[in-house]
């Protein structure tokens, strides 16, 4: 006999509020709109959410991958989510009423139209995750902060960098941490966690030691341009070398780079973006210098409104060509072109396609608004060099060889 309307289950979806960061990725991403927020948390309809899961591998923190066994007329509604400062446990269940199937057509179709990889690499090494969590952070001292933008850029964009003495935090290039910014917001509640890309790679900030390095900007105006003080940035930004700062992490187990012969990486960035490429980058470099051979070629495309503005400038500079290939896209260079890291691919078009061609692994980090345009040059390429980017891609997707992170 069928279970009755008061006895039916349902798995219901919950949002961990303690761990999102507020990103609206999966606000954006859900199909169907069954994502919905208010100042401080982000919450699933019941009565619209299918279960498809489409949320689930674009959501940086894991935070979105709850789920509650739960009489369907007991379910939690929006109003109460949103109340919430954590997740309600699990509640014991009476009786043997069956769940209903979710829709595997649904989380078909929505892993395949999704824009960039849900898997890593391959040969991607195994990432740890949440090995702490805003429960259990992690403290660690800043061993050194300073800024990377010349004194006359308007942007303030620091490298810090973490210290964690003799406690155990691995990570890998790509990964990204988070960071719990002390006090409360407007509403008396702490302020939530905030996440940092890894800048550094897997063998420490200080190729040996047990740090890593975060490329942080200070935050002074919203996307709108009107003007805040992000709570998160400028604290790590005004923190001074030992003091102390609670982290969690590690998070990501997608945006990670292929670590076997032949892989290339065309990476493509804009500001703080930088943060990954540059943990990439100086991982290779670590390993060229140890006498392995390069793995794969390295082509880099980096967006900043001005040199003065370009995180890690110097420093990149002085890579050799043979090592990689770098072009760089002023967007406000006073008397000159704006030029956008997408311009710069077309510029590149025949060496792009060449690698497109091949073992290739691409990464986009930085502004949100950089996708479209990076995703149009991509698919002009292609359909200039005579091959179907509408095939490419998603093929690109499936193997893990397309990752996105924009912010
Ligand atoms: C996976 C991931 C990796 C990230 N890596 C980095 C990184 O390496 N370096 C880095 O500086 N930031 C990074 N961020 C962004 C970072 O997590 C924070 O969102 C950012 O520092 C703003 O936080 P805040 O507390 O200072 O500002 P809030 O107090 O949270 O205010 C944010 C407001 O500022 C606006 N805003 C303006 N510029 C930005 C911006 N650059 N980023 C976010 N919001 C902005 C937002 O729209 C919002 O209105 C990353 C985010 C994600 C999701
Ligand atoms: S599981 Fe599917 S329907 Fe539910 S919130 Fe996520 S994307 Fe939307
Ligand atoms: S952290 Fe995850 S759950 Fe929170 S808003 Fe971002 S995508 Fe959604």
């Amino acid at each position: 006999m069928g279970a009755s309307e008061s006895e039916l289950l349902i798995r219901q979806h919950l949002i961990d509020p303690e761990v999102c960061i507020r990103c609206n990725t999966c606000e954006e991403t859900c199909p169907i709109d069954a994502i919905t927020h208010d100042d401080r948390n982000y919450v699933v309809d019941p009565n619209i959410c299918n279960g498809c899961n489409a949320c689930v591998p674009p959501c940086p923190t894991g935070s979105i991958d709850h789920w509650r066994i739960i009489p369907k007329v007991a379910a939690y509604s929006v109003d109460d989510q949103l109340t919430w400062d954590e997740l309600p446990p699990q509640q014991e269940i009476d009786g043997e009423a069956a769940l209903p199937e979710l829709s595997n057509d649904a989380v078909q179709q929505n892993a395949a139209t999704s824009m960039s990889s849900a898997m890593a690499p391959r040969s991607a090494a195994q990432p740890h995750l949440h090995l702490h969590d805003v429960k259990n952070p992690l403290t660690a001292t800043i061993a050194g902060n300073f800024r990377l933008t010349e004194a006359d850029a308007e942007s303030d964009i620091r490298h810090i960098v973490l210290d964690f003495g003799n406690q155990v935090f691995p990570v890998l290039e790509g990964q990204s941490i988070g960071i719990i910014p002390p006090g409360v917001d407007d509403s008396g509640k702490p302020h939530y966690m905030r996440l940092y890309s890894v800048a550094s790679p897997r063998d420490g900030e200080r190729q040996g030691h047990n740090n890593l390095s975060l490329t942080v900007k200070r935050v002074i105006a919203d996307h709108e341009g009107q003007a805040i003080r992000g709570v998160a940035s400028n604290y790590l930004c005004d923190l001074n070398k030992g003091d102390k700062v609670l982290v969690t992490g590690p998070y990501g187990s997608n945006f990670l780079m292929p670590n076997h012969a032949g892989s290339n990486l065309l990476m493509i960035c804009t500001g703080t973006g930088a943060a990954p490429m540059r943990a990439m980058t100086e991982y290779r470099r670590r390993l060229a210098d140890q006498g392995n051979p390069v793995p794969g070629k390295l082509m880099l495309f980096f967006g900043a409104r001005a040199p003065q503005e370009l995180p890690y400038f110097g420093p990149l500079r002085k890579l050799p060509e043979s090592f990689i290939t770098s072009h760089l896209a002023f967007s406000r260079v006073p008397g000159e072109p704006r030029t956008y890291v997408q311009d710069k691919l077309r510029e590149q078009s025949k060496a792009v396609a060449q690698l497109l061609r091949s073992d290739t692994y691409i990464y986009i980090c930085g502004l949100r608004g950089m996708e479209a345009g990076v995703m149009a040059a991509l698919r002009e390429i292609c359909d200039a060099s005579g091959f179907d980017w509408t095939f490419l891609h998603p093929n690109m997707v499936a193997e893990g060889r397309f990752h996105v992170e924009t912010y």
